[in-house]
This record gives C-alpha cells, structure tokens and sequence, in this order.
C-alpha cells in the first residue's frame, strides 16, 4: 500500500509541478507588468492545476489509501493528508470551478489597475496613503479616504457574486459555507479559530480604550476639531489598521538618506541567511500599471524564491522589505529534499510569523542602531516611545483583524444581508470608529483581501501571535535576554541558525501545532503576544 501511494505521489507530482510553477511565474509577471496575457496566462495555468486537484478517479486511490489505514510511514501520511484536503477542496463541478477562477482574476485585475480619483486627478494607493498620512486639511482629507473607496461600488456586485459562487462550491462538499471550508481544509478548527479571537479581543479591549482615548485626543488637536467630530479620514490610514502617528518620533527621517533594499541584505546575511539571490530576482520598484502591495512567491518549490515590492526609502518599505524577506528565508531554506508537496511552510501564518518577526524591527531601536546607523544614545531616546508605537500598532491591527475576520465569517454565512451595514457595525465596535453619518457604501469591498484572499485574514494575527512566540523562545534560550526585551536579533548567525533548523527546513513536514511544539516546547498560545504589548 505504501509503495502504491508513493508512486501515486511521484506520478501526480509530475503533473502538478509544471502548472504550479508556470502560474506562479505568470501571476509574478502579470503583477509586474499589469499585462492582460499574463493574467489570461496565469487563469489557465491556475485552471490547469485545479482540473488535476478535480480528477475523481485519483481522489477516490487517494481516499482508499487514507481509509487503508495502512498508510504508517509518517512523510508518506503527511503528504496523503494535505493532498487529500487539496483534492477534496477541487471535488467540484468543473465548468463551476472554470468559472470562479475565471472571475477571480477578473476582479483582480480590476483592483490592480483602479486608480483613485481625486478631482479629476489619479492617485496611487501609495499617493492616498501620503496624504491621509501628511494632510491636515479636513476636506483634503475627507475627499482622499472617499477616493480611496470608489473602488467598493464598483466591484461589490461582483464580489457578492464570487463569494455566492464559493459558498456553492462549499455546499457541494457538505461545508455550511465557504469560510467554513476553507479554515477546516487548511487545517483550523473554526470553533477554536473564533475561541481565539475571543479572547484576543478580551485581552486587548481595555488597552485599546485607553490608547483610543490619547489618541483622540491627540488627533482632534492636530485636526484642529473635537475629539467627537473625528471622523475614519483622521486616523491616517485607508483602514485605521496601522497607527496614526501620535507619538514623536518619525522613524521615516531615519530611512530617508538610505537605502532600504541594502539594509535588507546586510541584515539577513548577518543572521545567517543570505538573501541576496532572492532581491536579484526580485521587482522592487513602483512602475505603471503594477500591483501596487507586496508579495513573495515561490515559484518552483526548488529555490526561485522572489519578491514584488514598491519600495520608497522609508519605514512603511522598511518593514515591507523586511517582513516579505521573511517569507522569502523561510522558503528558500525548506529542505529541498524533502518530498514536493512537503516543500511549503507548515503553514501560511507560520510563515506570516516569520515575516512579522522580521518585519517588526523596522522600528526597533536597537535594530536601528545595528543597521540603520543610528547612535546609542539616540536608541536609548527614542525607545520608549518607539516601544509605545510598535504597541499601538500591534494593538490597532488586532482591532482592524477582528473586523476582519467577523465580517468574512458573517459575509459567508449570509451574503445577502446588509452588507454595508455588517462592515459599519463591526467597524463601530472594534476599531471605535464613527460611520459618517448617512453612509451606506460597500467600503468593505475596497479591501482587496475580501476578493482576492479569502478567509485568509485571521491568519495574520495569529502570525502575529506566533512571531511573539519565537521572539521569546529567541531572546530565552537563543540569546542571553529576557521574554519580553526589546532586542535587535542583528549580527548574530545563531538567530538564523535557529529558525533554519526548528522552524524553515521542517518545511510542511509536521502539522503546524506539533512544529510550533518542537520549535518552541508548546503549541500556539497568546500569552507571548500578551506578554509583549498588553499592559
Ligand atoms: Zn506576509
């Protein structure tokens, strides 16, 4: 039975692997160029990849070896598994699947290419930010965050239309509903997944009143209003899910004369884990018609790991370099040994832990000093009140993660209820922001996540968590430090040395709570987290 399933395994990954990586590299050059073919090219590979994962004769083998229970050899088990959710994901009606697909990248292309339009002006998503950023007028500011959300009517119908389209397909499984699925097929218990939420929203609800209430303050002076009159446009962000800038320091003066592509490579060389392959195949500036965030990608399983950026020589690009690197390690120092479909993180937030990790030291002032050239005595200054933002902002996107993730909850379990509303009243509660009065727009579709990533969002806290996590297991039993000090984790190869053997070379070989147990004595937990921002 076993050596039936390994050559099952062997056959199927010599169809998979071809696909997997031509849509990579199409979806990396479309995002790139914004051309059309490359989009069309990366649907078809896309729909290539998923009429595999669709074969019913290979899926029925597949639950015979699992239900077998002959199946000991722990890879070969692992592999059954992930290949079984990955089967079972695409057990759909094929013209169904044709047409999701189809439509995804659709809409996607439709958020890559809008452009805000601030009278009769173009702004970038880059632009908007600045001036949400900088802007003290109240109109400018106001007409900005309005621009920024043009985007939400024109493709909420389409994005209703997907959403319906997944919960479909979900049914068709015997999942309740598309977010259902997708947590229990990528290993998460949603009962446990909202258990969590739960609670991170009990341990941070307190330090956010009271960090709100600063900041409010704090605001309505710069606005030159009162705190009640604040409205979404004054917190400095399209989403409020980074902190405004009350605090004073601005780190953007010390990135400003450097380069931050440099910074990137010498610090992760000085850990141990070269980078440098990775930027040389990376696109890393801004350019007509590209995608405006940042991703990395893998493109091959075997090492073409790469990385789209649009970098400014600041401390938002800072963390973005640094927190898309991380990715980028992780991938390239899987165990290239292993079997194929073992050659992925354990997890996607194992690996958004990695780049949160790394990319928290953008404002790090000990970090600074190491990399940025900044004095001791300058970190020493500047790091209580560094430390006091890296907690605003740890604590505004936790906030800005359970709208998130109750929304995405909410809006498939019942799509059509008022979904306008849904947004605002989770807005309301967890982010304590005042709906303008009489809005009734599909702002919740300006976030590109609801389209495009689907279910995925919830993922980033809990890398949030995890990144506490390995950041204490570092500091206590990697360097000499207390759980909770503030360290620059630079110029020390045993840090690398650490995740490379506990954490990236194990690649998907374990289930991702029995990595975080090997890698750190237990499994996921939030008490780091608390341990680290929640006073
Ligand atoms: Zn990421």
């Amino acid at each position: 039975m076993e050596k039936e399933l390994a050559a099952f395994i062997d056959s199927l990954e010599v169809s998979v692997k071809p696909v997997e990586a031509g849509a990579a590299l199409a979806y990396f050059n479309a995002a790139v160029t914004g051309k059309e073919e490359e989009y069309n090219k990366s649907s078809a590979f896309n729909i290539a990849t998923s009429k595999i994962y669709a074969d019913k004769a290979a899926f029925a083998r597949l639950k015979n070896f699992k239900d077998s229970g002959k199946i000991k050899d722990t890879l070969l088990f692992r592999q059954m598994t992930l290949l079984f959710n990955s089967f079972l994901a695409n057990q759909v009606d094929e013209m169904k699947m044709e047409a999701l697909i189809k439509a995804q990248t659709k809409l996607e292309q439709k958020y890559s290419t809008f452009r805000a339009m601030v009278d009769g002006k173009k702004f970038s998503d880059n632009e908007i930010e600045s001036v949400l950023k900088n802007a003290t007028n109240n109109t400018e500011l106001q007409k900005c965050w309005l621009a920024s959300k043009q985007i939400g009517d024109s493709v909420a119908p389409d994005v209703i239309s997907l959403v319906k389209m997944r919960n479909e397909i979900a049914q068709s499984l015997g999942f309740s509903n598309y977010h259902e699925m997708s947590l229990k097929l990528s290993d998460q218990d949603p009962a446990q997944i909202e258990k969590l939420f739960n609670e991170i929203d009990a341990l941070t609800r307190d330090n956010f009143i009271a960090l709100k209430t600063d900041m409010d303050a704090i605001l309505a002076k710069k606005y030159n209003i009162k705190p009640e009159n604040l409205m979404p446009w004054h917190y400095q962000n399209r989403f409020f899910q980074e902190a405004p800038a009350i605090y004073n320091i601005n780190l953007d003066s010390y990135y400003a004369d450097k380069d931050v592509v440099e910074l990137t490579k010498v610090f992760y060389a000085g850990i141990g884990l070269d980078a440098t392959g990775i930027l040389a195949k990376s696109d890393l500036y801004e350019k007509e018609g590209k995608y405006q965030h940042a991703f990395c990608t893998h493109i091959d399983r075997s090492g073409d790991v790469r990385v789209v950026c649009n970098v400014k020589n600041n401390s938002q690009w800072m963390g973005t370099m640094l927190h898309e690197l991380g990715h980028g390690v992780y991938d390239q120092n899987i165990n290239m040994s292993l079997p194929y479909f073992l050659r992925t993180p354990a997890h996607t937030f194992t690996t958004e832990a990695i780049a949160m990790l790394f990319g928290r030291l953008a404002s790090n002032p000990y970090w600074l000093r190491d990399n940025a050239g900044i004095s001791e005595a300058d970190a020493e200054k500047i790091s209580e009140q560094v430390q006091n933002n890296l907690r605003l902002e740890q604590l505004v996107f936790s906030r800005w993660s359970q709208v998130m993730f109750r929304f995405e909850k909410g809006m498939y379990e019942n799509p059509d209820q008022d979904l306008n509303q849904l947004w605002w009243n989770l807005v309301e509660k967890y982010q304590m922001l005042k709906k303008p009065e009489g809005r009734n727009n599909a702002d919740w579709a300006s976030k590109i996540h609801i389209a495009s990533y689907p279910c995925y969002y919830h993922n980033y806290q809990l890398g949030e968590l995890l990144a506490s996590q390995l950041q204490a297991y570092i500091n206590t039993h990697v360097l000499v430090a207390g759980a909770n000090e503030v360290v620059s984790l630079s110029n020390n190869q045993e840090v690398g040395n650490y995740l490379l053997e506990k954490v990236f070379q194990p690649g998907a070989r374990y289930q991702w709570n029995d990595m975080i147990r090997r890698a750190t004595g237990e499994e996921l937990s939030a008490r780091y987290y608390a341990g680290q921002f929640i006073k």
